[in-house]
């Protein structure tokens, strides 16, 4: 790696050194109970899998460079240049984690490997080393955010083929605009991802409850988190904060996708809207009387898998088990606390990498499936894309048997 590289990846390094960061690098005791914390890990016991070993290849590099011992003894003490063969390792470390925190939830000082591997990311960014989808994805959606009129009539258009499904599901209060779109004066935005599953129960359960709402011309989805590139991250966010702004709403509403979630609630404090996940929009729904569901019409045993970033880390726990008992008095829970909850395995960017992340998103998760396996169930129920599509992966490998569903969609189906 050449001077000018390393010194602008350093620059990179350095913007990433707030409060936190230094005090959770500066911090590590070896103490060693964030080993079995780890999914990987528990799944596949190699070294390179426990979250402190992740960090520490981080942590050298911060001593390297960042510290008076490691810029006048390099020699000495556990440091790490920042070379190629470094950036491979940082990879390998950021692209197994899914962030998911749990090892953070065991360590007794509270390290938070997801922050670390953020900084491993931008590096990685910096170097152009980082996942090509992702920052493609990410792309894409800034373009969208920049040029949304080229956007708007094919987006309009393709609602329009929606809502006739809306209509059939919901006829009562769904009036003349079964899917509102770009409505000032609405309380409530709804951002949903790409595809009629995220949209059609949404608005059907939306109508049922009289909500006057409105849906945003943007996807949820933050691949710029994914990827772990700040700037993108607040391009991406902005589009929908903008639009919220314009329309004047005084909430808005997060589909079922943990990310997006966890970075307009922690990134969208000082909004003059509040922010909310839509499992906890329905089990409010529930609770005030405006919809109401039928209750055990689903066959056999319900669990549900808590998504890292809605769970452990937006604190949504409460809210799917309460829509969940107005839906059935056969519920399973997978761990005695959410809060342990296993990560699937898809989270971090692996799931939207595809098919090149599906032998280590398998191997990595055999925990999960195992969890799974133990409660009995025959649904699976959860409220994540992300975690979705990973769950329904392990369904498939692991013979899980069982039917993996949007607890979004359970609630629109079991309306009365
Ligand atoms: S954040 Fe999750 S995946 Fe990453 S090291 Fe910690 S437990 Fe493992
Ligand atoms: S639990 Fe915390 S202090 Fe102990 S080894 Fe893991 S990261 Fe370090």
């Amino acid at each position: 790696m050449d001077d000018t590289t390393r010194d602008e990846l350093l620059r990179l390094f350095e913007s990433k050194l707030k409060r936190a960061a230094k005090l959770y690098l500066e911090t590590c005791s070896r103490c060693g109970v964030c080993v079995s914390a780890c999914h990987v890990y528990a799944s596949m016991p190699q070294a390179k899998y426990i979250a402190a070993y992740r960090a520490e290849i981080v942590r050298r590099i911060y001593k390297r460079y960042f510290t008076k011992k490691g810029r006048f003894w390099k020699s000495l003490g556990e440091s790490k240049e920042l070379s190629e063969l470094a950036l491979s390792e940082l990879y390998e470390a950021a692209y197994s984690c899914t962030g998911c925190r749990r090892c953070m939830v065991f360590c007794p000082f509270g390290i938070d490997t997801q922050l670390i591997m953020s900084i491993a990311k931008l590096l990685l960014i910096g170097a152009h080393a980082e996942p090509e989808i992702l920052s493609l994805l990410a792309d894409t959606s800034v373009a969208k955010g920049e040029s949304l009129e080229i956007f708007r009539e094919g987006f309009l258009e393709s609602i329009k083929t929606l809502e006739n499904e809306v209509v059939e599901r919901w006829r009562v209060e769904a009036g003349q605009t079964p899917i509102p779109v770009d409505q000032k004066g609405a309380d409530l935005l709804y951002v949903a991802l790409a595809g009629a599953h995220s949209i059609v129960p949404a608005a059907v359960v939306f109508n049922a409850a009289k909500e006057n709402w409105t849906l945003s011309f943007f996807e949820a989805v933050n691949f710029g988190a994914f990827v772990g590139d700040p700037v993108k991250t607040r391009q991406i966010l902005d589009r929908i904060v903008n639009e919220a702004r314009r329309l004047g709403v005084k909430e808005v509403v997060i589909c079922e996708c943990g990310t997006a979630f966890r970075v307009m609630k922690s990134m969208a404090k000082n909004e003059p809207f509040k922010v909310s996940s839509i499992t906890e929009v329905h089990a409010r729904y529930i609770r005030e009387g405006r919809i109401k569901l039928r209750k055990n019409t689903l066959e056999g045993t319900v669990t549900y898998h808590d998504p890292c970033q809605l769970a452990r880390n937006g604190g949504v726990m409460d809210e799917p088990r309460f829509i969940l008992r107005a839906l059935t008095d056969d519920f399973a829970e997978m761990s005695p606390d959410p809060v342990m909850n296993w990560c699937c395995g898809g989270g971090g960017g692996l799931v939207a990498m595809g098919e090149d992340t599906l032998d280590f998103r398998m191997k990595s998760a055999s925990v999960k499936a195992d969890q799974v396996k133990k409660t009995g169930a025959k649904i699976l129920a959860t409220a994540c894309e992300n975690c979705h599509t990973q769950l329904s992966n392990l369904n498939d490998h692991y013979q899980m048997g069982v039917d993996v569903r949007f607890l979004s969609s359970m609630v629109a189906d079991a309306l009365e």
